[in-house]
């Protein structure tokens, strides 16, 4: 039977603690026992069931543990208080000093400075390589490399891991891949290519809402419990939990996500088809045009579609500023960060999320000032919305009026 991560959720099941539908939410950080005995063993890890203390475990986190592993097809899961919160915490612990990393140069602005900036600290290091060259990630393997790691739809430029390839490179030299999948819930599961370990921002698409950050990390059951042990993992000690309340929100919107991917991507596609036909510099993996295009499309579950980023050039800062402010003004989405919303939402990568990369690498990499990311809304009539863009495009002079267009 193919694989199918929404009809795995869907066939999740949990109730309340007084028949209720939706489970309860665990409102404690501390949990009582009857005998000193089972509470040493809980400590230990060693009385399935039981709770001790809410940075560990608790009911209402393991519940969305449950539903992230079924959806990424892995033996367990833990949740995070951020995506950077399972980000870290799984490379630190990977990675010790004297470790190194082959990482895609393409990454979440946040995760690059962590590997650049931060890890060095500890004697981590980080060799970034254009990932769609898979020659080239092998070429910067050492024998101290002990992590290969990638977004399968790269953030912001949109480039594609060649996942089940990356996954060949790293048994062969015996390494972990670690997957950033957040762009691409639903649509691509990385596990079952190959890869070991699989992440998610929780704040963008699975949330959907934009009114709270979360992550998770999805994985074998011995490397979670290496993560969460209490002598030497790292989410234990470093303690980026993620609090009750905010978990039990999280799994409800996770019920929607299904129909909400297939509303991005049919919206988004929509308008990258329109946009590159009018002739602006559209960048979307549903696009024939995009370099990846193939291979994503043997990649991903056709149900789920291409997603809902895409990129086009408005040619200068000036322009792309200008554009978004007019888009933002004619209610068309919000100039803000960040993705998954119901809303579009668009930005300037060059100088928000991937400001940390230094000019000469977003250069390098065709990180241009005119770029502008867009996370595409769930918009329900998406021609209105593709004219009403197209005007100001035209009124900012980011297209030029041809006679069909008039
Ligand atoms: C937002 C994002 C992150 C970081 O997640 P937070 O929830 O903001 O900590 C990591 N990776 C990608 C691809 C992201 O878009």
């Amino acid at each position: 039977m193919e694989f199918n991560p929404a009809d795995n959720i869907q066939d999740l099941q949990y109730f309340g603690e007084f028949g209720g539908v939706n489970p309860s939410i665990s409102d404690s950080s501390t949990y009582t026992f009857l005998s000193a005995k089972t509470m040493f063993d809980t400590f230990e890890g060693n009385a399935e069931g039981c709770y001790l203390y809410s940075r560990h475990s608790s009911p209402s986190n393991l519940y969305l543990d449950k539903a992230m592993a079924a959806m990424e097809g892995t033996e367990t899961a833990n949740v995070s208080a951020s995506g950077m919160g399972a980000i870290t915490p799984t490379l630190l612990q990977l990675c010790g000093s004297g470790d190194h990393i082959v990482s895609s140069r393409t990454i979440y602005g946040g995760t690059y400075a962590f590997l650049k900036n931060f890890t060095p600290r500890f004697g981590i290091k980080t060799s970034f390589v254009d990932i769609t060259k898979l020659d080239l990630v092998e070429a910067a393997i050492t024998p101290e490399t002990k992590v290969l790691y990638c977004e399968t739809v790269s953030n912001p430029l949109l480039e594609v891991a060649d996942i089940a390839g990356l996954a060949k490179i790293a048994k062969k030299h015996n390494l972990k891949l670690v997957v950033d999948n957040t762009f691409s819930p639903l649509s691509v599961a990385p596990a079952k290519m190959g890869a070991d370990v699989v992440i998610h921002s929780l704040t963008k698409y699975i949330n959907g809402s934009s009114d709270t950050v979360g992550g998770v990390t999805c994985a074998s059951r011995e490397f979670i419990d290496a993560l969460k042990n209490v002598n030497s993992g790292a989410s234990m000690l470093l303690g980026p939990t993620m609090d009750s309340l905010r978990s039990a929100s999280v799994m409800k919107n996770l019920r929607t996500l299904h129909i909400r991917m297939k509303q991005h991507s049919y919206n988004a596609l929509f308008l990258a088809e329109r946009f590159e036909k009018d002739g602006l510099k559209t960048v979307y993996p549903g696009l024939k045009s995009h370099p990846s295009h193939e291979l994503y499309k043997n990649m991903i579950n056709p149900e789920y579609g291409f997603g809902g980023m895409m990129t086009i050039d408005a040619g200068s800062a000036d322009k792309a500023n200008e554009l978004m402010e007019l888009m933002q003004q004619k209610n068309l989405g919000y100039l803000a960060v960040s993705l998954g919303f119901y809303k579009t939402l668009f930005s300037a990568p060059g100088s928000s999320t991937s400001s940390e990369i230094p000019m000469d690498e977003q250069i390098e990499m065709g990180l241009t000032e005119g770029l502008i990311r867009f996370s595409i809304g769930l918009d329900n009539d998406i021609e209105r919305t593709y004219q009403m863009m197209k005007k100001c495009m035209v009124e900012t002079g980011v297209l030029k009026m041809s006679a069909e267009m008039v």
